[in-house]
């Protein structure tokens, strides 16, 4: 908005570019790059920094200003098993706007695998241009950031600790585990809260029930 200001008071004539039909086209369609995480904002605008994260090859860093996501999750679907070359995937949810990227949207790259697409449109899968390090899948309202870039200090044992505000309180999706995960934390089917409780070998924890009610009688 300051930008915006600043602006009209350098040109103080009507400007004629929101006549040109093609250039407001572009303004609309690059608009999410002035919002977060991609507008770029001073440390003073951004405030106090919580946690600093960064890709591989150190192109890409971010900022958080909280010391906790709204929840954190395992998903163990097919997707995120191919995207991440790994047996499931570690999120952490955040509001956009406690993310700040260092650089805005430069050297991003960007995939929305519901249209099979590199163009930018929401949801879309967020990785570094360089080093194709996976650094979000950015949702419509929230960003599902990877824990695993961000830099915790100190001894192993202190980094745990620090970790720990990152702890998944679910898994989802773990029908379609690659791996029994013994934690003692609520296991999902598909999506949390909309599908079957699972017990760590992956059995339906209601119909366990159904069987105990069964012997009982
Ligand atoms: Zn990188
Ligand atoms: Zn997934």
């Amino acid at each position: 908005m300051a930008e915006m200001g600043a602006l009209k008071m350098d040109n103080p004539l009507p400007s004629p570019a929101f006549t040109n039909n093609h250039h407001e086209h572009t303004l609309k369609e690059e608009s999410w790059k002035h919002r977060a995480p991609y507008q770029i904002q001073s440390p003073q605008e951004f405030g106090p920094v919580k946690w600093r994260a960064k890709c591989k090859c150190g192109k890409i860093s971010y900022t958080l200003r909280q010391d906790k996501p709204l929840n954190a999750k395992f998903c163990h679907c097919r997707g995120c098993q191919v995207m991440h070359g790994a047996p499931f995937q570690w999120a952490a949810i955040f509001h956009k706007e406690d993310v700040n990227f260092a650089k805005g949207c430069s050297g991003l790259s960007f995939y929305s695998s519901s249209q099979n697409s590199q163009k930018y449109q929401m949801p879309t899968k967020v990785s570094c241009s360089y080093c194709h390090t996976l650094i979000m899948d950015e949702g419509r309202n929230v960003c599902l950031l990877f824990p695993q870039l961000i830099e915790f200090e100190g001894s192993l044992d202190e980094q745990r600790k620090q970790r720990d505000a990152f702890r998944p309180t679910c898994h989802i999706f773990y029908e379609q585990r690659m791996m029994d995960i013994p934690d003692r934390t609520p296991k999902w089917s598909g999506m949390d809260g909309t599908s079957h409780l699972l017990d760590d070998e992956g059995i339906p924890i209601d119909q366990q029930c159904d069987e105990m009610r069964g012997d009982n009688m």
